[in-house]
């Protein structure tokens, strides 16, 4: 992508109504723009880093077992009447009439659609376990939206939904997206600590928050300051070991590990007060197992192998891609900006032409270009016409990964700069070298 086409709307000043550094990032980045309160445009480069972190959820949940399908933002009132939660659901729920005067709403969460689908179509214990997910916006009237898209009221949401004979089946559900969350937020550059949870308004039985320590997190939490040294499982792990996924379900919840509403004192205290940690975290996934909670008032069963009807026990697993974006600058950042992991960072490498114009610079700024487009590489090359240090200063803010600095004294050598936006070294060396360093 050539910079002087693509749209990038950097931001000089710092915006005055970012309280926190990630959002004050994601605005002077161009990122993000609010539309009206809590509710964001996603700008290219913004949109770039939420597409990779969606796609690596969707790796990760299809590995699982999870299926993956798409359900609509605008839901009737009928479904919500039929498991109660119409009502009980508050003012985050935003309720609209159509033109017929027919109750709607803009979903909060899927269960009930979920549960809808699940129903019409699946009569036999023979066709599960079933977990159907999807990604997808969602709105929540929030109190007090804050923080850029941390806490809006629009929001995207990675929702799955699954569906068992059995609380023992459903335990391995819930064991495979737990293991499924371990290996999402690693992939993401995130050390996310699953904590148990209060199950709150849905209800059940079983829940863990997986949470992200920052200073800026909006969730008290106590856990065991262990977690960091805790391996995450590999890619080839087998979700269908029952047993095998239980160790890593055992091991992760050895230590102790909550949110404030399950904080116990007395269990924590008895920690040695050294590998004790009380911090702030942002939640960035939510699991449950909730049982028949929905199966039952919406009449969701299955004829067991008994020939007798069973309602189903039900899971449901949110994780917040919009939240996330912030949650990864949160800890990933210097004073120059934003710092991408590789796996997210909106483009691979920056190619800066130092003096464009000038047709050595020009030249060598192409031929990098078009040599790691060709590799299959997605390349930045700011060809404006802006001052050097303007552009460090961009290439910096934005974050990606890698620059080739290209400058006509260097380039009289045949040698361009690479830097290393993480550690800041930068190193000399052939044009060539520098191709090969990122096609090799
Ligand atoms: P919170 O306690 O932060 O309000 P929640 O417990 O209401 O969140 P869940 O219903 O568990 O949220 O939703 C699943 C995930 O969706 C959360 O873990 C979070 O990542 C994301 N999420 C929820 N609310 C928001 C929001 N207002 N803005 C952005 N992401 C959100
Ligand atoms: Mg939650």
């Amino acid at each position: 992508m050539r910079l002087s086409r693509f749209f990038m709307p950097i931001l000089k000043e710092n915006p005055k109504e970012a309280e926190i550094v990630s959002h004050r990032l994601m605005l002077r980045a161009g990122m993000i723009r609010q539309q009206s309160q809590g509710i964001y445009s996603w700008l290219p480069i913004g949109k770039k880093v939420l597409d990779k972190v969606n796609n690596i959820i969707r790796e990760e949940q299809n590995r699982a077992g999870a299926i993956e399908l798409l359900m609509p933002t605008l839901q009737s009132a009928e479904l919500w009447q039929e498991s109660g939660r119409y009502d009980a659901y508050g003012k985050e729920m935003l309720r609209i009439k159509d033109r017929q005067d027919r109750p709607m709403l803009y979903g909060p969460t899927n269960e009930e659609m979920v549960t809808d689908i699940f129903r019409s179509y699946v009569k036999s214990y023979k066709n599960l376990p079933l977990n159907l997910y999807h990604i997808q916006l969602k709105f929540r009237d929030e109190i007090r939206p804050r923080f850029g898209t941390m806490r809006s009221r629009e929001f995207m949401m990675k929702d799955a939904y699954s569906f068992d004979l059995t609380r023992e089946g459903a335990e391995h559900s819930y064991n495979k997206m737990f293991t499924a969350y371990l290996r999402t937020f690693d992939r993401l550059g995130l050390r996310a600590i699953p904590m148990r949870a209060d199950t709150g308004p849905i209800g059940g039985n079983l829940s863990h928050e997986f949470i992200i320590l920052a200073d800026t997190g909006e969730s008290e939490v106590f856990c065991h300051k262990d977690f960091v040294n805790f391996d995450i499982p590999a890619e080839n792990t087998d979700f269908d070991s029952v047993d095998g996924l239980k160790s890593i379900f055992d091991k992760w919840t050895s230590l102790y590990a909550a949110t404030s509403e399950m904080h116990d004192e007395a269990t924590f205290n008895a920690i040695p007060e050294a590998e004790r940690l009380s911090a702030r975290g942002i939640e960035v996934g939510h699991i449950f197992y909730f049982g028949t909670k929905y199966s039952e008032p919406m009449g969701a069963k299955v004829q067991g192998p008994d020939g007798k009807e069973h309602f189903v026990h039900m899971g449901s697993y949110g994780i917040g891609p919009t939240r996330l974006v912030p949650a990864i600058i949160e800890a990933s950042h210097d004073e120059n900006g934003i710092i991408w992991p590789e796996s997210v960072a909106p483009f691979d490498v920056v190619v800066i032409n130092m003096k464009a114009g000038d047709e050595a610079c020009d030249d060598t700024c192409e031929l990098i270009y078009a040599a790691l487009t060709k590799a299959g590489k997605d390349v930045l090359y700011d060809d404006t016409d802006d001052r050097a240090g303007t552009k460090f200063a961009t290439a910096d803010l934005i974050g990606v990964p890698y620059q080739i600095i290209a400058g006509p004294r260097a380039v009289a050598n045949g040698e361009v700069e690479v830097k290393d936006r993480k550690t800041g070294a930068r190193e000399t060396m052939t044009i060539e070298a520098a191709i090969n360093r990122f096609v090799a």
